[in-house]
């Protein structure tokens, strides 16, 4: 047999869209030993893990936790649920994420009525009351936070329009998880998923997930059968909930990295995550616009998590990703879809949104776009960034 070396992955700086920077306690708590997903110290982190949920999305909803599987599978998860073939669906869409959750309704044989703006632009609420147009509707869904373009979404008008016509509320929180708040019971929010990799800081593998009674009492008047068996949550539940009957296995470490992140938010306190997350995100965009680049969102609607940056005209995108990554170990993101080659997106994500990063990434990027000819302004942005910092 060929010889492998050991592995030994280089220790990066993960600054793009997602896996972004792990804790080094929530890697230590995922090596911790595995013990049998039926064993009662399990079952007590399980109930542990379910209570820390709650609490990092404001609900009282008694149906919430981790399903096995990225955002995806929290995504299909909610919708595979509540939906049946022929139901009116409408989805709001103003990047890569929207379009999932469409693509997932129509497989699932869904009337998919489809709210589309150019990518970068949020989504107007009187388009979104166009589009439910007073018919009964089964569901509206939406992207809270659009990792693909950086733009934020007001939430708690759609929830009223969409009750109006006795839909639930599907919200998407990937990115918007533990990086700016998120209040499902404040907002009458009836389905949320989330993923593990964003501002959790926990690597992928688990999609929180959070079912209001209303969705519940959807779930139960059901004239078919939930078209997926790994992700039924009548079954789900058994395990979860009550019974403790075996469904699948657990992934056992993966979960104990899940406690341990969403322990450290709470423990440094909702407020102050979301405070450090908007004066990293000022930071950063006053380097940035100290050096002469500009953002591609409004500023009302920019994530503080993920901002994406317009590439200057004669830029080679993929040259200056490329050394961020070989020179500094620095990983940022491209721009998706339409904004292929346009933007980069740089994370802020959890436990990598700290000052040292935003200096590193500031210095290494005035370094190499200089390199690269551009007449980027020299020198002024980690003294831009360095003066919000000390605010
Ligand atoms: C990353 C992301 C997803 C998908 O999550 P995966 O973990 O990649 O499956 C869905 N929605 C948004 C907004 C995301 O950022």
């Amino acid at each position: 047999m060929e010889s492998y070396k050991t592995l030994n992955p280089t220790v990066r700086t993960l600054m793009g869209p997602g896996p972004s920077d792990i804790h080094p306690r929530v890697l230590s708590a995922i090596s911790a030993p595995t013990i049998g997903h039926l064993d009662p110290q399990f079952i007590a982190y399980m109930d542990e893990i379910q209570d820390l949920l709650r609490q990092l999305f404001s609900t009282q909803n008694k149906l919430t936790f981790p399903v096995s599987g990225t955002g995806s599978a929290g995504m299909e998860t909610c919708m595979v649920n509540v939906l049946e073939p022929g139901d009116r669906v409408v989805i709001a869409q103003n990047g890569v994420f929207g379009g999932r959750m469409a693509d997932i309704a129509d497989r699932l044989g869904a009337e998919v009525v489809k709210v589309e703006v150019p990518f970068g632009q949020y989504i107007p609420i009187d388009a979104i009351q166009k589009a439910i147009d007073g018919k009964a509707t089964k569901l509206v869904g939406i992207v809270h936070a659009e990792t693909s373009t950086g733009v934020r979404q007001p939430i708690p008008e759609v929830a009223t329009l969409a009750h109006e016509v006795g839909a639930l509320l599907l919200v998407d929180c990937v990115t918007s998880l533990g990086g700016i708040p998120v209040e499902i019971d404040q907002w009458d929010v009836d389905l949320a998923y989330s993923g593990t990799q964003k501002c959790l800081s926990c690597p992928p593998g688990l999609a929180p997930v959070t079912f209001s009674q209303r969705s519940i009492d959807v779930i139960r008047n059901r004239k078919s059968k939930v078209i997926s068996w790994y992700l039924d949550v009548n079954m789900l539940l058994n395990y979860w909930g009550g019974d403790r009957v075996y469904h699948h296995t657990a992934p056992i470490n993966m979960l104990y990295g899940l406690r341990e992140a969403v322990l450290l938010i709470l423990e440094e306190g909702l407020e102050n995550v979301y405070a450090r997350h908007q004066k990293n995100h000022q930071a950063l965009v006053a380097g940035l616009e100290a050096m002469g680049l500009a953002l591609f969102v409004e500023k009302p609607y920019r994530l503080p998590q993920l901002n994406t940056v317009v590439i200057p005209d004669g830029i080679d995108d993929a040259a200056v990703r490329k050394s961020l990554l070989t020179e500094f170990n620095i990983e940022i993101g491209g721009g998706l879809g339409a904004l292929k080659d346009k933007v980069w997106r740089v994370g802020l994500m959890g436990y990598a949104s700290r000052p040292e990063n935003v200096m590193l990434f500031l210095a290494a990027l005035e370094s190499i776009l200089t390199r690269q000819g551009t007449s980027v302004q020299q020198g002024k942005a980690i003294e831009a960034a360095h003066v919000i910092m000390q605010s």
